[in-house]
């Protein structure tokens, strides 16, 4: 807070004294508006209809031995039942047990390869939450609302995360297909079974296939970012499409504290518990600095220009200004999640009975990892802070990986998702981002010269917050503009052409 007061006062003053150049930041948003020769098309009979009836399909992933065989086929039947088109023209690969790989093939002409990623599997809804619902999490259930200023809203598990990518990016080719649409390039479409809990049963078998077949791809597009809605300081009414260039590392740590036992009845004032504790709560300082990694870097290019004239000049002049602007990003979780290595623990237990001091204590933390921190650096911090306590710091599990590398947002590939954007949201800022939470492009590391992470849906945080959460659900024009954007990002990826 110091820190914070200091700068203010010294911008403060330097500003009133003329020291400062209060720099014009230029917008740099007239890169995405080049218009497009795209087309989009009319939502096909009955594309809301088959959202729907993909939310009844519980496709949950718990555990990879829970895998619910039946429900996941039945799935796999209504998508082909759904898609003549699609399965009649695309080839479709199956892999692991329902995981799908569709290629569209290009021209002879082609040189490149896209691919988009979905997942069919949801997380599971807690029991306590049902009674929360406006409608039952897996019953698809359509509820007109005129007053959000859209029709109506359809609820259930995967309406956001990710039922509404998968169902788009079919109903787009289905409806393409029927065009007469030919891509130049080649199109992939990987729909993994497992997302949610790592898929290395899905997507990660599919990019094993593609690392021994030497396939390699140009971008890929997955979930990861949205068009979000009032998030950002300075913004608040202005749609920012943020796209995630990179995306977060992971990885849990184990922590014990073995220290002396004993009777209850004449205990030391130090035990295994209270070290424990203390370690714990001592992970609140951070075990890192914050700072501003490269997606943030460009997220402030892109971003700063258009706020207002304070905010702007704050990140005109970020010499100055950078402790400010980092303790800005503290006050928010969000804001904590993109600039720190972020550290809690998830997990305590020790003790054995109530009148024995137990003789030792153990902590699981986790971390997310930022670009530019490797996971050997966050054991080292840990294992550090620990002795500090008395303890020590083992990886907990197996999963662990760095952050994924940090995708150009100059490649021509990244504008074009941006135009995409314009095209169908003329009124959102194109952005890049850094995706927090994990998704399935992970699987395909080293596989693609640049991968972006984003659905392209305008969410305020209600509808964020539905999200593995209570109440998820997307608007019908929500979802319709999600098949549109789909249908422009393809064209221009694929280069292709509709026949004359
Ligand atoms: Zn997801």
């Amino acid at each position: 807070m110091k820190k914070y007061i200091l700068s203010t006062l010294i911008l403060v003053f330097a500003v009133l004294v003329g020291l400062v150049p209060l720099v014009n930041l230029k917008s740099i948003q007239s890169y995405y508006e080049v218009p497009t020769e795209a087309v989009v098309f009319p939502p096909l009979r009955g594309s809301q209809d088959r959202l729907a009836k993909s939310i009844q399909f519980e496709t949950i992933s718990q555990h990879p031995r829970m895998l619910d065989t039946a429900t996941f086929d039945a799935f796999g039947q209504f998508l082909r039942a759904s898609y003549p088109g699609v399965f009649d023209m695309l080839e479709v690969d199956t892999f692991s047990t329902h995981t799908y790989l569709l290629h569209w093939p290009g021209t002879e002409a082609a040189t490149k390869n896209y691919l988009f990623i979905a997942h069919q599997d949801v997380v599971p809804v807690d029991r306590k939450s049902i009674a929360e619902w406006s409608a039952g999490p897996f019953s698809g259930d359509f509820v007109t609302d005129s007053t959000a200023g859209v029709e109506g809203w359809i609820y259930g598990r995967g309406t956001l995360d990710d039922k509404s990518a998968l169902i788009a990016l079919m109903e787009t080719m289905e409806s393409l297909s029927y065009s007469g649409f030919q891509p130049k390039e080649h199109l992939y479409f990987c729909f993994g079974q497992d997302e949610e809990i790592g898929g290395k049963a899905g997507a990660a078998v599919v990019a094993a296939h593609c690392r021994a077949k030497g396939l390699r791809f140009d971008a890929i597009l997955d979930e990861g970012g949205i068009i979000s809605k009032g998030s950002i300081p300075g913004l608040k009414d202005t749609p920012v499409a943020l796209i995630g260039s990179a995306e977060k590392g992971y990885l849990s740590v184990e922590v014990t504290f073995n220290l002396a036992g004993g009777h209850s009845s004449m205990p030391n004032t130090e035990t295994a518990i209270t070290r424990a504790t203390a370690f714990t709560n001592a992970l609140n300082d951070g075990l890192f600095q914050s700072e501003f990694s490269a997606p943030l870097e460009g997220f402030i290019t892109h971003l700063a220009p258009e706020m207002p004239w304070a905010l702007k000049s704050v990140f005109a002049n970020r010499f100055l200004t950078e402790p400010l602007l980092l303790n800005i990003y503290q006050q928010s979780h969000t804001g904590r999640a993109l600039t720190n290595n972020t550290a809690v623990a998830t997990m305590i237990s020790s003790g054995i009975k109530d009148n024995v001091v137990p003789a030792s204590a153990r902590v699981v933390c986790n971390t997310r990892i930022l670009p530019g921190t490797t996971p050997e650096d966050v054991l080292e911090r840990y294992a550090a802070l620990a002795a500090k306590f008395g303890g020590t710091a083992t990886p907990y599990n197996t999963i662990s990986s760095g952050a994924s590398p940090t995708s150009s947002t100059e490649h021509t590939d990244f504008v074009k998702i941006g135009q995409a954007v314009k095209h169908v949201f003329p009124e959102a800022l194109v952005s890049p981002y850094l995706t927090i939470g994990g998704t399935d492009s992970k699987n395909f590391e080293g596989l693609a010269k640049n991968t972006y992470r984003f659905l392209p849906i305008v969410l305020g945080a209600e509808e964020v917050g539905g999200i593995h959460g209570t109440n998820e659900r997307i608007s019908v024009d929500g979802f319709n503009k999600m098949v549109d954007f789909y249908t422009v990002m393809m064209q221009l990826w694929s280069a292709g052409k509709f026949p004359e």
